[in-house]
């Protein structure tokens, strides 16, 4: 059977969406959520908290070396006292891509992702493909998604746990010494900070 749109066929993932449905309408049924509490989460998630509050934090490190050295050094500490903490992002650990290492993040066990800085994991860093490919193949999976790494840049996986989350620092784009901080931020993207796109 052909299809004309691209959602993966993930038996599993299907699996997964209907196993969440069911905890869902057996938690309000039995009276101990709301829909509408779940409602207000998510919609936290997906407007509040987003890939913007990453990308303030990568152009803020790109401007600011001292910034920078903590936040490579110690990533909880650096990024809680800008506010970001808490919920799935609990111990969030910042990796700096160099014209040596190009750095991805998948999370092969399920999904974790650092909430407080991206917001929600898009459905194809939840799919069973990334997660295992992520792993076996990953500059295949870095040019399906358009990213060539150069043959001497070594390509490293970091596999994200509910204990450390990791946030990929994109390069400096050539050229941009003009722009400040805000127009910096603006360059940066969710899946460059996830590490299978360049800025
Ligand atoms: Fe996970």
């Amino acid at each position: 059977m052909s299809h004309d749109h691209s959602h993966d066929h993930d038996p599993l993932e299907k699996g997964t969406a209907l196993r969440v449905r069911a905890l869902e309408e057996l938690l309000v049924a039995k009276g101990l959520v709301t829909s509408e509490a779940l409602d207000t989460v998510i919609s936290h998630y997906e407007n509040n908290v987003g890939p913007r509050n990453g990308a303030s934090v990568v152009a803020k490190a790109w401007v600011d070396a001292d910034f920078k050295a903590r936040l490579l050094a110690d990533g909880p500490a650096t990024l809680e006292a800008l506010g970001f903490k808490g919920f799935q992002g609990e111990h969030m650990r910042v990796i700096e891509n160099t014209p040596d290492v190009h750095n991805m993040v998948v999370c092969t066990l399920c999904s974790c992702y650092p909430w407080p800085l991206l917001g929600l994991p898009p459905a194809w860093f939840k799919s069973m493909s990334y997660r295992a490919r992520a792993v076996s193949e990953p500059r295949a999976v870095l040019a399906d998604f358009g990213v060539a790494v150069p043959a001497d840049t070594s390509v490293r996986v970091w596999d994200s746990t509910a204990e450390v989350r990791y946030l990929v620092m994109p390069m400096r784009p050539a050229g941009t010494d003009v722009l400040n901080e805000a127009d910096l931020a603006a360059l940066v993207t969710r899946d460059g900070m996830i590490g299978t796109a360049l800025v």
